[in-house]
């Protein structure tokens, strides 16, 4: 850190600077209150945007926060639950009494709000759930298009020639702690764009940062009895959540275990729910190979492998596998991640959440038949939470390995003889949620693209961050439970209500 504030001193002399404490969102607030262009991230290359992060970091502990609890929305009992909820159910029939265009007004004040609050929510990723600044910066930016995009995709409800939209009037919406702003964020404001009020419950590891962005929310004129917030003090309240008779829909974004719990508590209710994943990346002999050891890696390690996004395995096709420069330039990069906690401004790859545990502790730890350590993972401190990437070699079909979600940050190597092979052994994963090409051909490119069965497909690209409109975030198969209509898409809004028709016979 020294040596990059010196460096950054020495910029300061030549740079204007702004305020450093300001934040980065406030001179960038977008205006505009129609329309939707993607929210650009923070460019690292501005030396003003490099003290800002600093700045950001100084307030970070150097270590993860661990379990934190919120006072004001913890539920105690049924009896306190069930107040909460009837308030929201009341409230949520007045918000869906709002025009879409009403509603629009209030969620692009929320895209407004959210982006004054980067910093803010940039600090809290970081010290819940070890984020680092590269990224957590698009995940803010994929929260203000959430809030952007789904206003606009509300306004059109008011107009759908022949048919009524009606809203719900309770959403419960249950997001993950890995991307505890964006996927709270995107779950919540399509929820309130389709006019339903909503009860949110963040993820235990992740509250505060639910919290954060709850409240931009707020300020942004969300009515607070429409949004809650709630942490519940005993775990089987989550059923009572659930099955209340007030909840007419829930968003999920968890394991595909929680959705087929979520779905027995209340099987009448709809759910959405974006499940698990198990994602491959294949590269074929005609590959720009430096950028897809570049793209690999990326999608493997980025938060230390903790997306349903994450490309867990890489699938050689002829060439690639047969000789050594991928695999080799591969253990280089991967060898020179540097590991440690968000704070320390040098960390590419972040801690573990908790600590590893059950199924990714013993694919740290073990192999299967066959299988070789090209970079064996090293736990770093005794928390149990640090831990140096892992590339297995040898993964055989159909092997643990090859099917398993292990959600962390390891990556396993499979070989193929043609990209036809290459494609049967991604198919024959039970999730379809990403798949990854690195092809230069467009031959190739044409086979993949018509045999994968994949949601997120990525050509010459790593396999996560999604884009509101531009890629709209969804599976298949195993990893969807529900309609699998897709978050920051042109038609997530519409499966959110019911739909009303009339004819009368004059
Ligand atoms: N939308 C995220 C991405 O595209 C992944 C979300 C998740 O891990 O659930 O990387």
């Amino acid at each position: 850190r020294e040596r990059f504030e010196a460096s950054l001193a020495e910029l300061d002399d030549a740079v204007p600077q702004p305020n450093r404490t300001q934040n980065r969102g406030a001179s960038e607030a977008p205006a505009a209150r129609t329309g939707f262009d993607n929210t650009a991230d923070t460019d690292p290359a501005l030396p003003q945007n490099r003290a800002w992060g600093l700045e950001i970091l100084r307030r970070v502990p150097s270590s993860l926060l661990g379990d934190d609890t919120i006072a004001e929305s913890i539920v105690h009992d049924e009896t306190e639950l069930d107040a909460v909820i009837q308030t929201a159910a009341e409230a949520g029939s007045a918000w869906g009494r709002l025009s879409g265009a009403e509603r629009a007004e209030v969620l692009h004040r929320a895209g407004d709000e959210l982006a004054l609050s980067r910093a803010d929510l940039m600090e809290v990723m970081a010290s819940e759930t070890g984020k680092t600044l590269d990224q957590s910066d698009p995940e803010v930016s994929e929260a203000i298009d959430f809030a952007h995009f789904y206003a606009e995709r509300a306004r059109e409800l008011d107009s759908v020639d022949g048919a009524t939209f009606v809203p719900s009037t309770l959403t419960v919406v249950a997001p993950p702690w890995n991307f505890p702003v964006a996927i709270p964020a995107g779950s919540t404001l399509a929820a309130l764009a389709a006019g339903s009020a909503v009860v949110i419950k963040p993820a235990r590891q992740a509250r505060r940062s639910g919290a954060v962005m709850v409240e931009a929310l707020w300020r942004a004129g969300v009515p607070r009895e429409a949004l809650r917030l709630v942490q519940l003090a005993d775990q089987s309240l989550g059923r009572t959540l659930i099955a209340h008779d007030s909840v007419d829909r829930v968003i999920l974004t968890g394991g595909y275990e929680t959705a087929e719990l979520f779905r027995s508590f209340r099987p009448d209710v709809p759910l959405l729910a974006e499940t698990s994943g198990k994602n491959a990346i294949i590269v074929t002999p005609s590959a720009d190979l430096d950028l897809a050891v570049k793209d690999v890696v990326a999608s493997a390690f980025g938060h230390a492998g903790q997306k349903c996004s994450a490309a867990s395995l890489v699938i050689l096709v002829g060439s690639v596998a047969t000789s050594r420069r991928f695999r080799t330039q591969l253990v280089d990069a991967v060898s020179s991640l540097t590991v440690g906690y968000p704070a320390d401004p040098s960390t590419q790859m972040g801690p573990i959440i908790e600590k590893a545990k059950g199924k990714l502790l013993s694919g740290l730890t073990t192999l299967g038949d066959g299988e070789k350590w090209l970079v064996e993972p090293k736990k770093l401190d005794d928390s149990g939470a640090l831990w140096s990437p892992g590339v297995r070699a040898g993964v055989r079909r159909g092997s643990e390995y090859h099917l398993t979600e292990y959600f962390g940050p390891i990556l396993g190597i499979m070989t193929a003889a043609t990209l036809e092979e290459a494609i049967e052994i991604q198919n024959e994963i039970d999730y379809g949620l990403t798949a990854g090409l690195h092809s230069l051909n467009s031959a190739e490119l044409g086979v993949w693209l018509s045999r994968i069965q994949a949601g997120n497909l990525y050509v010459n690209r790593g396999t996560t961050g999604a884009i509101v409109r531009r890629q709209p975030f969804g599976g298949w198969k195993k990893s969807v439970v529900g309609p699998g209509s897709k978050a920051g898409g042109p038609n997530y809004l519409l499966g959110l209500g019911s739909w009303q028709t009339a004819v009368s016979h004059a």
